[in-house]
């Protein structure tokens, strides 16, 4: 659900210094119908999002199954949000590398380690964080 371009964090999950590449993935924003649920937005800010993306009940975004419809691309490919600007909060707190991140995209097959970490080509100073 974060979807930004080329994000990265220092979130616990993925160990210090994971990377993940957010417009390559979408695999929080295709994981649940449950979890694009709008939450802490005020009016002003949830009138901002087109209707067509909004649940028939208002409590969330609508999804199709468990795909958010404001998701465009292939999971796992190349995603973005359609709304990105006016996204829900929820949308907002889901970093990369998180636990719910980890979650969503261990459930796509996608890999959980950071990236950088696994290109580590040897051991050595560096064994204590190099994932292999
Ligand atoms: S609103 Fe955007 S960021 Fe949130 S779940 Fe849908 S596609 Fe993902
Ligand atoms: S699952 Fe993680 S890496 Fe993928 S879009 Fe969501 S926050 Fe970004």
């Amino acid at each position: 659900m974060a979807l930004a371009g080329g994000f990265s964090s220092t979130e616990e999950g993925a160990g210090p210094g994971a990377t993940f590449d957010c417009q390559s993935c979408g695999a929080c924003c295709s994981y649940s119908s449950e979890w694009p649920r709008f939450s802490t937005e005020d009016d002003v800010q949830l009138d901002r999002i087109p209707q067509k993306y909004v649940a028939a009940d208002e409590s969330g975004m609508r999804c199709d199954g468990v795909r958010c419809s404001a998701l465009s691309g292939e999971v796992g490919k190349s995603t973005a949000c359609g709304i990105y600007d006016l996204r829900p909060d929820v949308c907002r707190s889901c970093m990369p590398g998180g636990d719910d991140c980890l979650l969503a995209r261990r459930a796509h097959g996608l890999p959980t380690s950071d990236p950088a970490l696994l290109a580590c080509p040897s051991p050595g100073p560096l064994v204590d964080t190099c994932a292999r």
